[in-house]
């Protein structure tokens, strides 16, 4: 791998993604390489249906590719098995979704809760003191108790960043973060990813087909039919 950079995070090494249905053949990835250094954030660019999701879905470790290999902050998420590739997942990856992906029936601070009982670390020291740090630093201080529903798109998606990065993941990946929101929230929502990624480094990897959330980004790499084409747009 030393033709890899030292301080690249995410490493993706000529990967293949193909999906059967019945006997039809869609060939999503066409032999992908790409890296994203710690510290980076980058945006995957591109039309619906290139690929993207197929790319962040296989280096979250939540699929595996046909062939070829992904690194994620030294996980060989192509090859490792399914319970130890899950938990890596748990411990260092936040994953943002375009639909929140929220429990409606908890608070805003039991959605955080879960997320920290679903890894074991609910009844540490300081578990309750990250819920309220991180509530207060997406700007949700005082929505503690509200329930997704009684908050806006933008607070529900400030919410679900909140609780991807509970734990401390190394890895942030966005999957059309701002695709359910208007404007206003979309750039707020842009701006805290943007703030996250200055102030405290977290690496980012966001997916998105728009242009002006592509723009926060410190590099883009532009994706058409299952392959890059541009590594820095
Ligand atoms: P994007 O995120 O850029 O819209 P996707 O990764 O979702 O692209 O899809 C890439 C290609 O793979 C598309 O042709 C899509 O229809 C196909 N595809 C995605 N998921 C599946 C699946 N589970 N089964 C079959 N085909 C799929």
């Amino acid at each position: 791998m030393s033709e890899h950079s030292q301080n690249a995070l995410i490493i993706v090494d000529n990967v293949v993604k193909i999906y059967h249905l019945g006997e039809v053949k869609v060939q999503a990835l066409r032999g992908i390489s790409l890296e994203v250094e710690r510290g980076e954030f980058v945006a995957v660019l591109g039309p619906s249906g290139c690929g993207k999701s197929t790319l962040l879905h296989i280096i979250g470790g939540l699929a595996t590719p046909t062939s070829g290999k992904v690194l994620a902050d030294g996980m060989d998420m192509s090859h490792a098995r399914d319970g130890l590739r899950t938990r890596f997942r748990q411990r260092k990856i936040g994953f943002v979704f375009q639909r929140f992906n929220l429990f409606n029936v908890l608070t805003a601070a039991d959605n955080i809760r879960l997320a920290l009982k679903v890894r074991g670390e609910l009844n540490n020291n300081d578990s309750e003191g990250r819920v309220k740090d991180l509530m207060e630093m997406v700007g949700l201080g005082d929505k503690m108790n509200h329930k997704p529903l009684q908050m806006s798109q933008g607070e529900q998606q400030r919410l679900a960043i909140a609780r991807a990065l509970i734990c401390k993941p190394s890895i942030l990946l966005a999957d059309e973060p701002t695709g359910n929101l208007d404007t206003a929230n979309s750039e707020r929502v842009l701006n805290l990813m943007k703030d996250l990624n200055e102030r405290l480094g977290q690496t980012i990897m966001m997916i998105t087909h728009n242009h002006e959330a592509a723009a926060v980004a410190d590099r883009r790499i532009m994706m058409r039919d299952g392959t890059v084409i541009d590594h820095n747009a």
